[in-house]
């Protein structure tokens, strides 16, 4: 069966081994990529055992970077690119040089020819930017400012190795001993990057109209199915445009075409279109991976694998950290691009491709890149999340606004100040029933200052924060937030200290309002049944 049908046999044997390895890399408290790697090699060539079609493997491992480009160009404007060029763009090119030249001393060391050096160099240079974006989205990092920054980053890299790729075949024979033909040179040059110059405006002058034009009418059909069927096909379609009329790669065609709708007021409703198959299909790219290494490399080249290692874990990262601190940015931020940008993955493969094919580079390369790459793909997760940890905790250590506790006794306590709680405290201030609001959202803040009701300003779960609203001698505790679990845990919380004490809470599914009341909840409201009450009440 494996064999009549090799694509059928990759969804479900290479998704299913991906989905058991990723339980367990969850359950060991690892990084799920881990696990994604890991069903990979074991569908791979190296592995005894069921060998899964690579190309096809390949094709479909493209399809997720699509998808995933097109996401992080939705949440993207060109504005944000332009905000960050005087710092990305040097930044990048600075780094890929500094880089390239170390692994161009290593490819040196090993006894590779000049040639050999830079294409080995450049592939330790570029970053993978499935692994980083994945990284920032996963500790939903991707709208702040780190986010900004690496993608800019990534998106300079990306235009290098466009270069690298378009100006290797013509150079080719230049280093390896040849003479220069600068007239072909010339050419390739001036075709490329006048295909990148027309691709671009063509998609940013007719992309921006008819891209929101064509979603906006299909949202308009009001078939789900059709709008979702029309970001795939936009998505897919641009991205494979660029790479096979103009030579771009798909991924920066994809990350264009989702940059061009980001201003397009659908792109919210877009970007969760193509989610889930966002994610099955990044799967694939880390099992598509796994699959090309020879676990046995790790025993035959220890030492030059551990060479490549310095140079991407420890150079790249610390050269990213330097870099980014000089143009003036935060330590986190540093931290956080430093940590995310210390892997190599797509791109490396295809310049080894390429290096290979051209005569450059040796086949023993190719195993040393993809080794590099699985290995800096293994710890990723681990420095990105360590240092994102280290982030919170320093942002927790820093002291917070004191918490100036209430005066107020024999007062209602209102957890959640939006559309519900706004309501519940103008009912009290009409009945002139003293109150005190607990919230944490900035314009929600900005709200209470301007309406004079006292309040406090945090988490309604977090520590403290009760006790600073004086529930031990309040009347009444409201918990109007919508999300059940926090929720719960305000009530859990309210009911240990003050076993009496009435507590309201909200809910919006049956499950939760049981969950509510089974942790101390007095009287549980579910929105949805009030609102259908409401609305039969209208009728004649
Ligand atoms: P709405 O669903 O419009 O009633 O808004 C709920 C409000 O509750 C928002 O303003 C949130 O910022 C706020 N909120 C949600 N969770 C918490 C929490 N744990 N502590 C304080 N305020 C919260």
């Amino acid at each position: 069966m494996a064999h009549d049908s090799p694509l059928i046999a990759i969804l479900v044997i290479g998704l299913g081994l991906a989905f058991v390895f990723g339980t367990i890399a969850n359950r060991l408290k690892l990084s799920p990529l881990v696990g994604y790697l890991i069903a990979g090699i074991a569908i791979g060539p190296f592995t005894p055992g069921f060998v899964a079609d690579r190309s096809l493997t390949l094709e479909l491992a493209d399809v997720g970077v699509i998808l995933l480009m097109f996401g992080v160009g939705l949440h993207f404007s060109p504005r944000d690119l332009m905000s960050v060029r005087r710092t990305a763009l040097p930044g990048a090119v600075l780094q890929v040089l500094i880089v390239a030249s170390a692994g161009a001393y290593v490819a040196h060391v090993l006894g590779w020819p000049l040639g050999a050096g830079i294409v080995f160099g450049l592939a330790l240079a570029i970053a993978s930017t499935v692994v980083m974006m994945r990284a920032l989205q996963e500790h939903g990092l991707v709208e702040g400012e780190s986010g900004r920054l690496a993608a800019g980053w990534l998106v300079v890299q990306d235009l290098l190795s466009v270069l690298a790729l378009v100006l290797l075949p013509p150079l080719a024979d230049v280093l390896k001993g040849g003479a220069l033909d600068p007239g072909a040179l010339a050419v390739s040059l001036a075709e490329t990057f006048g295909k990148l110059a027309l691709f671009g405006a063509l998609m940013f002058v007719g992309g921006a109209r008819v891209v929101p034009w064509v979603l906006n009418y299909v949202a308009h059909t009001g078939s789900r199915e059709l709008f979702r069927l029309a970001v795939l096909s936009l998505a897919l379609g641009v991205a494979f445009a660029a790479a096979e009329l103009f030579g771009v790669s798909i991924a920066l065609g994809a990350f264009l075409a989702g940059m061009i709708l980001s201003e397009s007021p659908l792109s919210q409703r877009a970007a969760e279109e193509s989610l889930p198959l966002r994610d099955a299909f990044a799967v694939l790219f880390f099992v598509s991976v796994g699959m090309l290494f020879d676990p046995m490399t790790l025993l035959r080249e220890p030492q030059a694998l551990a060479l490549c290692l310095g140079v991407v874990l420890v150079l790249s990262g610390t050269c990213v950290f330097v870099l980014v601190r000089v143009f003036g940015y935060r330590l986190s931020t540093a931290l956080l691009l430093a940590a995310g940008l210390a892997q190599i993955g797509e791109f490396s493969f295809i310049l080894a491709d390429l290096g290979i094919g051209l005569g450059l580079m040796p086949e023993r390369a190719r195993g040393l890149v993809l080794g590099t790459s699985i290995l800096t793909i293994l710890v990723n997760p681990l420095l990105f999340g360590a240092v994102s940890a280290l982030i919170k905790r320093r942002a927790a250590a820093v002291p917070q606004p004191v918490l100036q506790p209430t005066s107020l006794t024999g007062h209602a306590i209102l957890v959640g100040y939006g559309r519900v709680g706004r309501i519940v405290a103008q009912g009290l201030a009409a009945k002139a029933l003293p109150f005190l609001v607990i919230e944490e959202r900035a314009d929600a803040i900005e709200a209470l200052r301007q309406s004079g009701f006292a309040f406090l300003e945090g988490n309604g779960a977090g520590d403290g924060m009760l006790a600073a609203a004086n529930l031990a001698g309040a009347r009444i505790l409201f918990v109007a937030i919508p999300q059940a679990f926090e929720a719960g845990q305000i009530v859990e919380q309210a009911r240990a200290a003050r076993p009496d004490l009435p507590i309201v809470a909200r809910s919006h599914f049956d499950a939760e309002t049981e969950h509510l009341a089974r942790l101390g909840a007095t009287s549980v409201i579910m929105g949805e049944r009030e609102i259908a009450a409401s609305m039969l009440a209208a009728a004649p």
